[in-house]
């Protein structure tokens, strides 16, 4: 089964797919961790990305969608993914269909975690006490809230029509968050 996880930085994507992935024995796919890992390395998609990711703008699309075709064309994760933070615009969600068509898969579902821009705030600042990311200060979080609702706009339209996208209040406690997803996919 393949699954998107959608919304702002701080709505519990990752905390859902990591919780999913283990329960499905799939994958879990977050760009913002596969960039780290680059930076970590110092590839030279690490030292491109840098600024970018510190200053919390998007990575460029070439980028991130280099490193989803590797995913998409692992066989040992056929129809095994589950996206947390992926796609983020729409030429990414648009690549995303043609990598998808290209393997013979599909998604299967799309939820997508509403929260609002104070409950992002809170968490994140939460967050960065736990995890000391360098683009967790309030600033970056603001600029990085402000640019998902700028750019993700498009995505939620591109996806919402269809039957398969489900909106959940992501201002919900974690446990009920999961069970609303289990329930959707019948797990
Ligand atoms: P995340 O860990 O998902 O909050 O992502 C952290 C940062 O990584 C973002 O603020 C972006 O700079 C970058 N990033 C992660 N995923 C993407 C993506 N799909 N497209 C562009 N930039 C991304």
């Amino acid at each position: 089964m393949n699954v998107i996880l959608f919304g702002p930085p701080g709505a519990g994507k990752g905390t859902q797919a990591k919780n999913l992935a283990k329960k499905l024995d799939n994958f879990q796919i977050s760009t913002g961790d596969m960039l780290r890992e680059e930076i970590q390395k110092n590839s030279e998609i690490g030292k491109k990305i840098v600024e970018d990711m510190g200053d919390g703008r998007f990575v460029s699309d070439e980028i991130v969608n280099s490193l989803i075709e590797k995913v998409l064309s692992d066989p040992t994760k056929k129809n095994k993914l589950i996206f947390d933070g992926y796609p983020r615009s729409l030429t990414q969600a648009k690549n995303l269909e043609k990598l998808l068509g290209k393997t013979n898969q599909k998604i299967d579902f799309v939820f997508f975690l509403d929260v609002n821009k104070d409950t992002v705030i809170k968490r994140i600042e939460q967050r960065k006490t736990i995890e000391n990311r360098s683009d967790d200060d309030l600033t970056t979080i603001i600029k990085r809230y402000d640019k998902y609702m700028e750019t993700t706009k498009p995505v939620l339209d591109f996806y919402s029509e269809n039957s398969n996208f489900h909106e959940l209040d992501g201002s919900s406690k974690i446990e009920e968050i999961t069970s609303k997803i289990n329930s959707f996919i019948n797990v």
